[in-house]
């Protein structure tokens, strides 16, 4: 395998393409608009750099990386990618889509995988014309900085996907844990349900933000508080996959706090728009 084709250039996306072009694959970036994958790129070459500073990556590997990652407005550009992964949006309609067209464009041999947070790799791969060749290839965010690669396995996942995919997990310097197709696979299905439990003590107003953080910082020994790390990972992302859980499990304990969905109606969606739980300079 020698292109990785990467769908989305968000948060996720660019990071999938930075660990990608570092580790020697050519890779194509693809978002809807220019100035989306021009970001991304962007977003790549800063972490870089910062990477160059720490003398963790030589100037020369950084513009070598750099020189191997394409960006493109359009998915037919994916034709030479032997895998293609998708992370745009968390939005079952919107990955739908990419799947059919990817069906149709990308090589025949290629896997389609997702890097979906709580979406069916099954329903994914029902659109297509190669279900034995798509699967979930779940990075953690920030992708260059978390080991784990969730990879999951579709109903109709062949051996020979899940092998070649966690081959490459292993390339990518990752290590991959094996989940079946369940909403929000072993992650989500855990943190999601603590992240929103965090956010009704919030609401009831059980404790202030800082002290929800610290509690599960110094208490539990949690690198980050659950209301911080929503942040992080985005609070439309979070509302996204609770609404998974909640819709396809039935079960009520997964329902979003409302404040969750008020954040996102406010277009407070965590540090990617300045302001979450907590207000960041962007
Ligand atoms: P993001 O909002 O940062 O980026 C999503 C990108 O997808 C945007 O740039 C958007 O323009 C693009 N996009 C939307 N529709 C598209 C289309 N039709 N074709 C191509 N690109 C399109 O979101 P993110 O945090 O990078 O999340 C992306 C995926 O990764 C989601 O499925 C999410 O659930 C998953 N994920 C997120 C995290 C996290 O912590 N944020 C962790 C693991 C997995």
């Amino acid at each position: 395998m020698e292109n990785i084709g990467v769908v989305g250039a968000g948060q996720m996306g660019s990071g999938i393409a930075q660990i990608a072009a570092a580790t020697g694959f050519n890779v194509i970036l693809m978002d809807i608009r220019e100035e989306f994958w021009q970001k991304g790129i962007e977003t790549i070459a800063r972490n870089m750099e910062r990477e160059v500073k720490k003398d963790r990556l030589s100037p020369e590997a950084k513009e070598a990386a750099l020189k191997r990652i394409r960006g493109t407005s359009n998915l037919k550009e994916m034709v030479p990618a032997e895998l293609i992964i998708e992370a745009a949006s968390e939005d079952l309609e919107i990955k739908l889509q990419i799947f059919k067209e990817l069906s149709m464009t990308a090589r025949p041999e290629a896997i389609l995988a997702s890097n979906t947070s709580s979406i069916s790799i099954t329903k994914l791969a029902a659109v297509t014309n190669r279900p034995e060749k798509v699967i979930g290839m779940h990075f953690m965010n920030p992708v260059p900085v978390m080991k784990l690669v969730e990879i999951i396995r579709g109903l109709a996942t062949s051996d020979a996907t899940y092998q070649e995919v966690y081959d490459l997990a292993l390339k990518l310097g990752k290590t991959p844990c094996l989940a079946q197709d369940y909403p929000g696979f072993i992650s989500n299905r855990i943190l999601l349900p603590m992240i929103n439990e965090a956010i009704y003590c919030l609401f009831e107003g059980v404790g202030d933000r800082e002290a929800i953080d610290t509690v599960m910082r110094l208490g539990m020994n949690h690198p980050m508080g659950p209301l911080a790390l929503a942040d992080l990972i985005g609070l439309d992302t979070c509302l996204a996959i609770l609404r998974v859980l909640y819709q396809e499990l039935g079960d009520p304990k997964y329902r979003p706090c409302p404040l969750l969905v008020k954040y996102v109606e406010a277009g407070y969606l965590g540090r990617k728009t300045g302001r979450g739980f907590y207000e960041y300079s962007t």
